[in-house]
C-alpha cells in the first residue's frame, strides 16, 4: 500500500459524480439505464452562448487570463449579482473558476483551518463535506428533520455554535432536498449568525430553478452579513453548462484576493472560451432557464405522484426548488432482493442500478442514509419507465 497524504487518503469519490459514472459505463457497455442520478440539466447549451464560444476561438482567445477571470467577465458577474440578488461586488471582489466546485473549494481552503468547525445542515450536497476536511478543519452537520422541511431551525443553529466555529455553509435551493428558505427564516438565522460573527457561505447554483417565485438571498435580508459573506454561484445549471466549467465567488477583497492566490498555484485561470461564453451568459437575454423551469415544473408533479405511489417510500414535501426529489425509503429497509439486504439508501440504489437499470443517488453521503436522491433533470418518457422499473422492483422485494 503506499501512503498518501492524511486528508487526501480519508476522502471517497464524489458519490453524485461516481453514481453518475456507473451508470455512463454500463450505457455505454448497452444496458439501457434510466438517468435519474446526474445532477445536470438535460437542456442543451443555448445556441447564444455557443455563439460566443465559437467568436472567441475564431478570435484566437486561446491564451492565459487573468488567474481569477478576465476584467468583462468579472464585470458581468458584479452585474449579475446587482441584477438578480441587489448585491453591490466589485471586480476586486470576484474570483471565477472551474466551476462553481473549484470556487467553493478554494475559498473554503483559504479561510479555514484545523481546530475550526463548520457547520453544513444536513442533509446537503455530498461534497460540502469533503472541502471542509480537506481543509484541516471539521464539518459540523446539523440535522434538518423532514417534519421541519429539512430547513435549519434557528435555535438548533445557535446549539451547534461553539467558540471554534467559523463558517456556515447555507444552500437555497438544496441540493438534495429542494427546500427553499423564506425571507421570514433567513432573517432569524440572520439573527443567530450576525451575533456568532462567522463566515457565511450562500451557495445560490439553484436560485433560478423555483418554483413559487423568486429566493431571498439572506445578504440582502441582513446587509450586515456581507462583511463576512461568500457567495457561491455557478453557470452550470442556470444555464445548461455544466460541462464547461465555470463558476465564482464572491466576496471581502481579502478573502477572495486570498482563494485566488491558491488557484495561482494549484490551477490558473477558468478556461478562456468558456469565459468568453460565460460574459453572453451572465449578460444576454434571460429567458432560457424560464422554460427549463417550466419542463422540470411539469416533471416534478409527475415525480412526486410517482414517488408517492411507491410501496416504501415517502415524500411528504413538495421540492419548491433545484430538480430533486429526496423521498425517504424507511419502509424498505431490511428488505431483501435476491440475497442483498436494503439496509440504507446507498444500497437501494445499488440494487436499483444493478437490478432495475435505475440510476439514483443513496442518501448517505448526503447525510441522510435512509433517503435516495432522484433528479427529474431528465425526460418525462424516461422519467415514467423508471418509476415502472422501481415499482416493479419494490413488488419483488421480500422481507
Ligand atoms: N451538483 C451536481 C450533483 O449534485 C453535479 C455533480 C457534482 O459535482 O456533485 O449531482
Amino acid at each position: 500500500m503506499i501512503k498518501l497524504n492524511r486528508r487526501i487518503a480519508a476522502i471517497k469519490h464524489s458519490a453524485t459524480l461516481a453514481a453518475d459514472a456507473r451508470a455512463t459505463e454500463m450505457r455505454a457497455a448497452g444496458i439501457d439505464v434510466m438517468p435519474l442520478a446526474a445532477g445536470e440539466p438535460d437542456f442543451d447549451t443555448p445556441e447564444r452562448i455557443k455563439e460566443a464560444a465559437r467568436r472567441a476561438l475564431a478570435e484566437g482567445r486561446t491564451h492565459y487570463t487573468p488567474v481569477s477571470g478576465i476584467a468583462e467577465l468579472k464585470a458581468a458577474i458584479c452585474y449579475k449579482l446587482k441584477r438578480d440578488n441587489g448585491l453591490d461586488y466589485d471586480a476586486g471582489e470576484v474570483l471565477a473558476s472551474a466551476g462553481g466546485k473549484q470556487a467553493e473549494a478554494n475559498v473554503i481552503n483559504a479561510l479555514f483551518d484545523e481546530g475550526d468547525e463548520v457547520i453544513i445542515p444536513t442533509p446537503a450536497w455530498v461534497s460540502f463535506s469533503a472541502m471542509v476536511s480537506l481543509s484541516g478543519a471539521q464539518s459540523v452537520l446539523v440535522r434538518c428533520p423532514e417534519e421541519q422541511g429539512f430547513l435549519l431551525d434557528p435555535d438548533r443553529l445557535a446549539r451547534a455554535i461553539t467558540p471554534q466555529t467559523r463558517g456556515i455553509i447555507l444552500v437555497s435551493p438544496s441540493n438534495p432536498t429542494g427546500a427553499v428558505y423564506s425571507a421570514t427564516h433567513l432573517y432569524e438565522l440572520a439573527r443567530v449568525l450576525l451575533e456568532a460573527n462567522l463566515w457565511v457561505m450562500s451557495d445560490d447554483v439553484y436560485e433560478h430553478i423555483v418554483y413559487d417565485g423568486p429566493v431571498p438571498h439572506i445578504f440582502q435580508i441582513e446587509p450586515r452579513l456581507k462583511a463576512r459573506g461568500i457567495v457561491f454561484n455557478s453557470l452550470s445549471k442556470a444555464y445548461a453548462m455544466t460541462g464547461w466549467r465555470i463558476g465564482f465567488a464572491a466576496g471581502p477583497r481579502e478573502a477572495i484576493g486570498a482563494a485566488a492566490r491558491l488557484q495561482s498555484q494549484n490551477s490558473g485561470n477558468p478556461n478562456s472560451i468558456t469565459q468568453a461564453a460565460a460574459i453572453e451568459a451572465l449578460t444576454g437575454p434571460q429567458d432560457e432557464v424560464g422554460k427549463m423551469v417550466e419542463a422540470f415544473r411539469a416533471r416534478r408533479e409527475l415525480v412526486v405522484e410517482r414517488v408517492r405511489g411507491l410501496a416504501g417510500f415517502h415524500l411528504p414535501n413538495v421540492p419548491q426548488g433545484a430538480f430533486y426529489a429526496f423521498p425517504s425509503i424507511n419502509g424498505l429497509l431490511g428488505m431483501k432482493f435476491r440475497g442483498k439486504t436494503i439496509s440504507d439508501g446507498d444500497t437501494f440504489a445499488e440494487i436499483a442500478l444493478t437490478e432495475a437499470h435505475v440510476a439514483l443517488v443513496g442518501g448517505n453521503d448526503f447525510g441522510a442514509p435512509e433517503h435516495v436522491r432522484l433528479s427529474y433533470a431528465t425526460s418525462r418518457a424516461n422519467l415514467n419507465e423508471a418509476f415502472d422499473r422501481l415499482e416493479s422492483l419494490v413488488g419483488r422485494l421480500e422481507r
